[in-house]
């Protein structure tokens, strides 16, 4: 089945370019999302064989494992901040700020922080995932992409139906193990950024999605 095929990153990362395979170690496997909802959106696929077939909620439940996977998320998330950088250094405020500083002869004793693009990585997991193997999303907040095309892409990752990782280990009675799937992908639409409501108007939404993109990459 097509929920299975994340499991061929986990048996061979190695016979990926790094156009998919982000990145591999003993324990751990990063790749790119095929079909990504953000300008940059990665996985993060633990390869231990007693955890990859489990429901993240159960998987995460074993404090050791969650503690080493959380390690590994701040890790990606810093290699993500570092592709937005990359990316986006250029159209950024801050960053031209801090550029400008730089080469001002002579420098200011204090130079502009420059921007903090962790900040701007949202990493967590689907309250009902469609993929098999345990995996963690790593993405951009944007939520911009010519493959966000349906209203479930946009609410899966803007409502509680998203776990960010932060959030584990998760109460005994947090609501979000009991999702009522079918209410968090068909609520209204409300920005992430502005909070601004969107009904059901997907349509509308993509275009201020756009909008906010450009904004926010300039910020
Ligand atoms: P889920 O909804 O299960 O949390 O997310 C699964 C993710 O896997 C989705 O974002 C989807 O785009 C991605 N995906 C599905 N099939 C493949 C695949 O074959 N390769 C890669 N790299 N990503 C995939
Ligand atoms: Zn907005």
């Amino acid at each position: 089945s097509f929920r299975d095929e994340l499991g061929a990153y986990i048996a061979k990362p190695e016979t990926y370019g790094p156009d998919v395979v982000v990145y591999h170690n003993d324990d751990f496997v990063a790749i790119h999302d095929m079909f990504p909802k953000s300008s940059l959106h990665l996985l993060l696929l633990p390869r231990d064989q007693t955890k990859t077939r489990l429901h993240p909620f159960d998987a995460f439940d074993d404090t050791e494992f969650l503690e080493k996977v959380k390690a590994e998320t701040r890790t990606l998330r810093k290699l993500a901040a570092g592709e937005l950088r990359r990316k986006y250094g250029k159209d950024s405020a801050q960053e031209q700020a801090r550029q400008a500083a730089l080469s001002a002869d002579p420098p200011p004793d204090e130079l502009p922080q420059g921007r903090d693009w962790e900040e701007d990585i949202v990493v967590g997991v689907h309250a009902v995932p469609s993929m098999n193997h345990l995996h963690v999303h790593v993405l951009s907040v944007d939520r911009y992409s010519e493959r966000l095309k349906h209203r479930k892409h946009y609410n899966s990752f803007s409502t509680p139906f998203f776990v960010p990782i932060e959030d584990f280990p998760l109460a005994e009675d947090d609501v979000r193990r009991y999702p009522t799937e079918e209410g968090y992908l068909k609520r209204d639409f409300t920005c992430w950024r502005c909070g601004r409501g969107f009904g059901n108007r997907f349509a509308e939404l993509k275009q201020h999605l756009e909008q906010e993109f450009k904004e926010w990459k300039k910020l």
